[in-house]
């Protein structure tokens, strides 16, 4: 029993790297894919065989390059993921409503909705209604059955529950424990997932470099809210219940300012958007959040007013610098990492952040730690969520899917589960 469950773990795993390698590096003849992953060239006979028997894999019908006289004999046959393998729908929820994208294999967006949602309001249940109707609809447009969708994977703001597959606590709700994972299920017949959207933007910005990448990093959103995604020796961590890393909500001053979860003293209550102009405009500490998000143009010209000078608004990004670094110096005191990548709308303004944001981690980290890590950006828009959101969702496939077999494991794939 021991040796089959042992070549049969050795086979996923190949299969898996396989998948991962053509997911990274696009189409490749079979010589390199066995040089990229490592694997023998007969273990890369045997799994492309395979992988193409099961639909997860194609050749590419391409003419031979002739205007090559040195090139003789068989042309070299490349190979790619097979785009018509499966299909899947990423999600993002945020205070703006729903966002929803249709993908094929391949990682091709096929269609895009969205559907605004004064989510703020809204009752649990009703939202649950809601997000199923949507996805019922979606589904509709698309000429979609249960059967032909093979995941479905949902990022939210604000804290998720992965294995109760809820949103817990999220900024665009007043109501807290929105069932989410299981509407849609009912609805649709298709699994779903549930993820945090800051680790849906690590997802995003560490698959381009998965294969270089093993090392610690974190990467912080900031906009309409600050949250964190961690990456823990290469991967993604999620934490117990998925709600790790909520770097937003650690308290930056004790009995400080409001925060929109309605504690005090929060980061986000100091360097997200409203954070930022209520302190910019003189208000009280305790002066309510909105319940929307602070429109772009605004922020804009508050960063303008910052670079002509206007004390208060320099003041602001100041002190939202002085909030993040602290924040990150206590993350780099426990976890050492060797990267920080900036990312988000509010990175826009890092030209008047980032002096205070430095300086608090010089106050707040023995050199010794601090000196290795590299501060990085991303210029990215809320996007970058979808964007992870898709690659989760694919490689989720690759791993529970494909790496073992055909689609067809899909009905059993999800008996386990219940
Ligand atoms: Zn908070």
């Amino acid at each position: 029993m021991r040796g089959k469950a042992d070549s049969d773990l050795v086979r996923r795993q190949n299969r898996h790297i396989v998948l991962e390698a053509l997911r990274l590096h696009g189409p490749m003849p079979r010589v390199e894919l066995g040089r990229i992953t490592g694997l023998s060239p007969a273990s890369i006979t045997t799994i492309a065989n395979q992988l193409i028997d099961d639909k997860a894999m194609r050749e590419l019908n391409e003419a031979p390059d002739r205007s090559d006289p040195n090139r003789r004999g068989r042309p070299t046959v490349r190979v790619e993921l097979n785009p018509d393998a499966a299909l899947a729908i990423a999600t993002k929820i945020s205070i703006d409503g729903v966002d929803l994208a249709l993908v094929n294999f391949a990682g091709k967006i096929i269609a895009r909705k969205n559907t605004l949602i004064a989510t703020y309001e809204v009752q649990p249940d009703a939202f649950g209604k809601a997000l199923a109707n949507i996805m019922r609809d979606f589904f509709d447009e698309n000429s979609l059955k249960s059967g032909d969708v093979a995941h479905i994977g949902i990022a939210a703001q604000g804290v998720t529950h992965s294995q109760k597959g809820t949103i817990a606590w999220s900024p665009a709700f007043r109501a807290t424990n929105i069932p989410v994972v299981e509407p849609v299920e009912r609805e649709t017949g298709v699994t779903c997932s549930i993820a945090n959207d800051a680790n849906m933007i690590a997802e995003g910005v560490m698959s381009a470099d998965r294969y270089s990448y093993t090392g610690t990093a974190a990467v912080v959103f900031m906009g309409y809210g600050v949250g964190m995604g961690l990456v823990i020796d290469g991967k993604v961590y999620h934490g117990a219940t998925g709600a790790a890393a909520e770097f937003g909500h650690m308290n930056h001053i004790p009995e400080g300012a409001l925060c929109r979860c309605g504690r005090l003293g929060c980061l986000e209550a100091y360097a997200s958007d409203y954070g930022i102009l209520r302190f910019a405009k003189n208000l009280a500490e305790q002066t309510p959040p909105p319940s929307h998000a602070v429109p772009r143009h605004i922020m804009v010209d508050l960063e303008n007013a910052a670079r002509q000078g206007q004390a208060n608004a320099v003041a602001a990004y100041q002190n939202a610098g002085r909030a993040i670094g602290f924040g990150l110096a206590r993350m780099i005191a426990l976890l050492n990492p060797d990267r920080i990548v900036l990312a988000g709308p509010g990175t826009r303004a890092l030209d008047l952040i980032e002096p205070a944001l430095r300086a608090a981690i010089d106050e707040g980290v023995v050199e010794e730690l601090r000196r290795q890590v590299k501060i990085e950006t991303v210029p990215i828009d809320t996007d970058m969520i979808i964007k992870g959101t898709i690659d989760a969702t694919l490689r989720y496939l690759d791993l529970n899917i494909f790496a073992s077999g055909p689609m067809r494991n899909l009905a059993e794939q999800k008996e386990p589960q219940q």
